[in-house]
């Protein structure tokens, strides 16, 4: 392809991407957008994991986290319709601005064809109200959110719609194509260099402004830009933790009257914030590749099909400052670490066998209640490779569930590891999402500032709509 100019470029078409050419084409901007995507257009997403049963490390990017839509087409697509979840966006615009963002967005996700129906909603029911009581007693924090689940099937179709429509309203989409550097001068950013995977053709994308929506699976890149730019930035969280799997018998009361328990717990000793997230009734235990072939865990759950089990992933919040300041290398580490330990695939084992301080065999897991949902896991010991922190704060989490959960902390409860979320190099942006870098703009989890579908969405809705003020 040769040199060409837009008046906006977006780097990656996730979430946070393509809301804010979606934005930009209601606003009726009449700008010229280009969309770069290192993965695949939606219909030519695939897992090949559907058919052979086990994850083959596709190359050169995973179709779960790359393509368009991001990590959102194959994700479980719950659309988190609270400010308190999902992201930090409240600290930079405030709490009500985002409600209302949530409540336009979600908008947009209903014209696409979103199911109409919302879960744990009414926190007045005396159902809520006695999990709540429960939480309360145990030490945890039962927050309120309402979801509206689209189902990882049915979010692939809602992804897909917008594709189209995109691309009918004259939008420029260049999928299998991946940004190398942007291209930044006298503090103002003027677009990015480009390769084409497929054909090796490298040429420049110049633009008035440049969005970099890169989700978490760039979020290594980004920082990499920043420190090289003097693009300001600081070290944020990192997440690090297991994805825990039970009976749906254990987990009936909160799916039935939740759907999604959304608890919050500061565990002594060292009274780091440990959470519950993600969490998929029936759902499926999956397995996301990063670069450099990290295998990651994470969950998702389908409209219709469902299993016998209930995963959710409890996630262990850390900082690092001084003299490191590098939590996505952090815990790059552990996970390739607990990777090494499962030889390249995920490791499983039973709370039990955690506490009773014993690896998990794979004959032992065949004569559980708790079935696997996630086949190629392969039993071993997640304490070896886990920090002694972070293994303490999830261990002492899990019990206190169990006072809100009963049975939550059984010995047959499944642990896989690692499940770590990407999103810690947080990148300074003004109210306008803008960088200290002119027209360039950092949206979505690649800029540290969200964790979910809806406020990565929201972000391109507001970028769009400041862009040009
Ligand atoms: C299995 C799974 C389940 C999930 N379930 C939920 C859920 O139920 N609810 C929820 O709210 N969130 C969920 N999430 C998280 C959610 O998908 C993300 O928060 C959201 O997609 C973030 O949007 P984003 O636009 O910031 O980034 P992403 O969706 O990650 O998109 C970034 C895009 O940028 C592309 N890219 C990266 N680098 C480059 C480059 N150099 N050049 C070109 N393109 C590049 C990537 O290929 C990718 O397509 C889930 C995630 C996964 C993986």
């Amino acid at each position: 392809m040769a040199d060409s100019r837009c008046d906006v470029l977006i780097i990656g078409a996730g979430p946070s991407g393509i809301f804010t050419a979606l934005e930009l084409i209601r606003e009726n901007s009449n700008k010229t957008i280009t969309i770069v995507e290192q993965g695949k257009n939606i219909d030519r997403r695939s897992c090949p994991k559907n058919k052979t049963g086990k994850c083959v490390n596709c190359k050169p990017y995973c179709n779960i986290t790359t393509g368009f839509s991001g990590a959102g087409a194959f994700s479980d697509g719950k659309l988190s319709l609270s400010p308190e979840v999902g992201g930090d966006l409240p600290e930079l615009i405030g709490y009500d601005k985002v409600q209302e963002l949530i409540d336009y967005t979600d908008g947009i996700y209903l014209d696409f064809g979103a199911d109409k129906k919302i879960e744990g909603a009414d926190s007045e029911d005396e159902k809520v109200k006695e999990i709540r009581r429960r939480a309360i007693s145990a030490g945890l924090k039962l927050v309120d959110c309402p979801i509206r689940h689209l189902g990882t099937e049915k979010a692939h179709e809602v992804y897909s719609r917008i594709e189209k429509y995109l691309s009918d309203n004259g939008v420029n989409l260049l999928f299998d194509t991946s940004a190398g550097d942007l291209i930044i001068e006298d503090g103002v950013c003027r677009g990015a260099n480009f390769i084409n995977n497929k054909t090796g053709e490298e040429f420049v994308i110049t633009a008035e402004k440049t969005v970099v929506a890169v989700g978490r699976v760039g979020a290594d890149w980004l920082d990499d830009l920043c420190r090289r730019y003097g693009i300001k930035r600081r070290a944020g969280v990192v997440d690090i933790g297991v994805r825990v799997e039970c009976r749906n018998e254990v987990m009936e009361e909160v799916n039935d009257v939740l759907y999604e328990s959304k608890l919050i717990g500061y565990v002594p000793p060292y009274n780091d914030k440990v959470r519950t997230f993600c969490q998929n009734p029936g759902g499926f235990v999956a397995q996301e590749n990063y670069e450099g072939g990290l295998a990651v865990v994470n969950g998702h759950s389908f409209k219709d099909k469902k299993s016998k089990n209930t995963n959710v992933a409890i996630l262990s919040s850390h900082h690092f400052r001084v003299p490191f300041d590098r939590p996505i290398e952090y815990a790059r580490k552990v996970g390739e670490l607990t990777n090494m330990l499962g030889n390249g695939q995920i490791l499983v084992q039973r709370f039990g066998d955690i506490l009773e301080g014993k690896r998990t065999w794979e004959k032992e897991l065949m004569r559980s209640n708790v079935r696997p949902t996630l086949p190629d896991a392969v039993a071993g010991d997640i304490t070896a490779g886990m920090p002694y922190r972070p293994m303490s704060n999830i261990i002492g989490f899990i019990k206190a569930v169990d006072k809100v959960v009963p049975g939550f902390a059984g010995k047959e409860t499944l642990l896989y590891s690692p499940e770590i979320k990407f999103y810690s190099n947080k990148v300074e942006i003004d109210e306008n999402f803008q960088t200290s870098v002119k027209n360039l703009y950092t949206l979505g989890d690649g800029s540290g500032w969200t964790r979910g579908l809806m406020q990565a969405s929201l972000m391109g809705v507001l970028t769009a709509r400041n862009m040009f003020r």
